[in-house]
């Protein structure tokens, strides 16, 4: 389970926040992820996040706070963000019940500024309300184009909220109230989607029964799931299991694990870092990933070893062959696309074979021509090194010559690889990519093939290919 928000960064575990975690693990707790509340609290936030493993962070300016927010905190919140451990901007929103800590105005601009923030930097929203629906609701409106991802936390009673919420495609996180007596979150429990409610303790306030009253912490999320499974009549296990899918998605944790692996292997976590200015200068090269790329052109060569299989449908005395040409040079050109995420990047290949081998085995035949069309998806757990690894997989299709008959196949490409990142100042970025790359064919063709030279005898075999093609690519990726 993910405790979804927890203030375990303030001074009410500055005492024995060790053993706080320990128990959030014995209780089953996979992950815990910290708003920020306000810049003073920033640096202390990030030392824990670095600490454990299991803690994730959401950096942001709490409504009280919203006094607080000006330039130089908005420079250190997109800093902070970049931190590989950042799944979120928050905690932010409106607050209207404690409205003298800052006025609703302040609170507005405050809010809207980091919206802005979060879907320039492509990041979900945590989002605090106290008695401020309708302005919240305003302007969580005026910013969803489709690409806003939102969860209203510590949810409160009302149905209307909720509809509101889901109609504008937000997820909503329950805490401890729902688990008081009197509390009217029954009808918000039912209603709520499968797909669509995380929990959280907001530790330390909001303690759930049978603890209410006391300090809240994250090992008691597991009351928040079990009301939740009472309330909806489902096993409490599967409202575990669906709850933690929700956060591992919303906030993209699998990403971050995988990343946060290879990453800490290299640049990051070799310095005991703050985030003061010092650190930024020193870091130059942790300021500039990730390497932009948005749009890159390349060219590779490789060698292409393409394995045929053969069925021979005429003649069923004949068992099924494989054949296979070694060493047939394989050129080809990319467009490459990585504006979508510093994570993904999508590519179109075309490579070129022409295999002269076969008229080794048969002498009047043709040379086979095999152009491969591939549309991939390279994926990038690290893309804040200055290598990174990748897995690519997508569509081809693949316009094959074959002694002359042309057939076209749709088939699947899969490689993985290793991409070295060249910047080249006031220019752009060079890639020198090391990958290899297969290509699958889904489907047979038939076709005919001499069994015989003199006098020529041919049967029909259905025939599929694959090509298997390490090969070096060089993109460039010019600056705008
Ligand atoms: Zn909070």
């Amino acid at each position: 389970m993910i405790d979804t928000h927890a203030h375990i960064d303030t001074e009410a575990f500055a005492e024995d926040i060790d053993e706080v975690i320990a128990r959030a693990r014995a209780a089953g707790v996979e992950h815990i992820i910290i708003p920020a509340i306000e810049p003073n609290g920033y640096d202390n936030l990030i030392e824990l996040v670095d600490k454990y493993d299991m803690l994730y962070f959401g950096i942001g300016v709490h409504p009280h706070s919203a006094d607080k927010f000006d330039d130089n905190v908005e420079q250190r919140i997109r800093e902070l963000a970049k931190h590989p451990k950042c799944v979120a901007i928050g905690e932010m929103g409106l607050d209207y019940y404690y409205n003298e800590l800052s006025a609703a105005d302040v609170q507005k601009r405050v809010f809207r500024r980091q919206i802005e923030i979060a879907k320039e930097l492509g990041k979900p929203i945590i989002v605090h309300n106290r008695d401020s629906d309708e302005d919240l609701i305003e302007i969580l409106k005026e910013y969803q184009d489709g690409n806003l991802k939102a969860v209203l936390h510590c949810f409160p009673e009302s149905k209307e909220l909720l509809e509101k919420a889901m109609d504008l495609g937000f997820n909503v996180s329950f805490t401890g109230n729902i688990t008081f007596k009197k509390s009217e979150h029954k009808e918000v429990l039912e209603l709520v989607p499968l797909d669509r409610f995380m929990i959280e303790t907001d530790s330390p306030y909001m303690a759930p029964v049978p603890n209410r009253g006391k300090r809240n912490e994250p090992s008691f999320v597991k009351e928040i799931a079990k009301k939740i499974s009472e309330v909806k009549n489902m096993n409490y296990e599967n409202i575990l299991e669906q709850s933690t899918k929700n956060a591992k998605s919303f906030f993209k944790i699998m990403m971050l694990v995988l990343g946060i692996a290879l990453f800490t292997q290299t640049s990051y976590a070799q310095d005991d870092y703050r985030y003061n200015d010092e650190y930024i200068e020193e870091e130059a090269d942790y300021e500039k990933a990730p390497y932009p790329k948005f749009i890159g052109i390349g060219g590779f060569a490789g060698t292409n070893t393409i394995v045929e299989s053969q069925v021979f449908i005429e003649d069923s005395n004949v068992p099924d062959k494989n054949i296979s040409y070694e060493g047939i040079s394989s050129l080809g050109g990319t467009i490459t696309f990585g504006g979508l995420a510093d994570y993904l990047l999508l590519q179109v290949g075309y490579a070129y074979s022409k295999n002269t081998k076969v008229q080794e085995t048969s002498p009047g035949s043709l040379p086979n021509i095999h152009q491969l069309i591939e549309l991939s998806s390279l994926w990038i757990p690290n893309p804040h090194n200055k290598i990174n690894v990748f897995g690519a997989i997508g569509p081809s299709y693949i316009m094959n010559s074959i002694n002359g008959v042309d057939n076209s196949q749709i088939g699947l490409n899969a490689g993985v690889g290793f991409i070295f990142n060249v910047p080249i100042k006031g220019a752009g970025l060079l890639n020198f990519t090391a990958e290899w790359r297969l290509n699958f064919e889904l489907s047979a063709i038939e076709r005919e093939i001499e069994v015989q030279a003199n006098p020529v005898v041919t049967t029909t075999i259905e025939s599929k290919s694959f090509y298997s093609i390490p090969r070096l690519n060089l993109i460039f990726y010019p600056e705008f």
